[in-house]
């Protein structure tokens, strides 16, 4: 029987094609599942947005199968938990003792439709110290040595700021201040005073280290600013205000800056440089 199918050239060649296709395919999804030491895992989407905006730091992620543990392991050696397992964590334990997994847990809204933010939706504000350590510095004295200066809107006011140089940090800030050095002057007033970025402290009733401590924050004209804790009487009632301009958040957003005035806690004047917020696929653009 088979010695009557001719096979043309051309149906040998179409097969060759779908064949091809379907080897690479299945390359591509054993890539996926296997990556280091063919221990079978699948990174989640979250690890790859902080995998893509962290590269040079992060080393590699490996599975370790006994454990059924993920573990990011960082150029400068320090081993990072993706998930400790813990799902039921209070809204405190998430802000004490998160993971890396509980770091990006909350989707960041970019852009000018934002929701009114939900109770304890902070997006941002969880951060895992030792992940920022190992990128940003470890004390006081290695995030120094990694400052550098942005020179604040250089046609308005042309003050120097310190910025953290590593992850290209103080590059999107420079990129912030010329982009804002162009907007008429009613939108001027929120920026030209700034009232802050490097300084190494712990969050105001808190143990934790702020964000500005690793010189990867910045905090915007103080006059026309809110902050929770100034209006709180209650926290289950807590009132929503901010007057700062939405074109100003888009043009922060756009260099990988989060906004405090996204958060339910919020804090309109600070802004803080999260790349992996907006690296694909957990943006939400809208
Ligand atoms: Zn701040």
């Amino acid at each position: 029987m088979l010695k009557n199918v001719k096979v043309s050239s051309e149906v040998f060649r179409k097969y060759s094609i779908i064949l091809l296709a379907v080897i690479i395919l299945s390359s591509l999804l054993l890539y996926n599942v296997t990556c280091n030491g063919g221990n079978d895992f699948v990174i989640p989407d979250q690890l790859k947005s902080i995998k893509s905006a962290y590269k040079k730091y992060i080393k590699e992620v490996i599975f370790n199968k006994a454990a059924s543990q993920i573990k990011v392991i960082m150029r400068d050696g320090r081993d990072i938990l993706w998930d400790d397992g813990k799902s039921d964590k209070s809204f405190n334990e998430l802000l004490n003792m998160p993971d890396l997994e509980d770091q990006l847990s909350m989707a960041y809204p970019r852009g000018r439709n934002y929701p009114y933010p939900k109770v304890n939706h902070d997006p941002g504000r969880i951060r895992v110290q030792n992940f920022f350590k190992s990128v940003y510095g470890i004390d006081r004295e290695s995030v120094n040595k990694n400052l550098t200066e942005v020179i604040w809107l250089p046609k308005h006011s042309g003050k120097r700021l310190l910025f953290n140089y590593q992850n290209e940090a103080a590059d999107a800030l420079q990129k912030v201040s010329d982009e804002l050095d162009r907007l008429p002057e009613e939108l001027l007033k929120y920026v030209k005073d700034i009232a802050g970025t490097f300084k190494w402290r712990k969050i105001k009733g808190t143990d934790r280290l702020s964000a500005h401590s690793f010189g990867i924050a910045i905090d915007i004209n103080i006059k026309y600013s809110h902050y929770w804790r100034w209006n709180i009487k209650k926290e289950s009632t807590l009132p929503y205000h901010n007057k700062i301009p939405l074109k100003i958040v888009e043009i922060f957003e756009k260099h990988g800056f989060i906004w405090g005035g996204k958060w339910y806690h919020y804090d309109t004047m600070h802004f803080e440089f999260r790349p992996e917020f907006f690296h694909s696929p957990h943006s939400m653009k809208k």
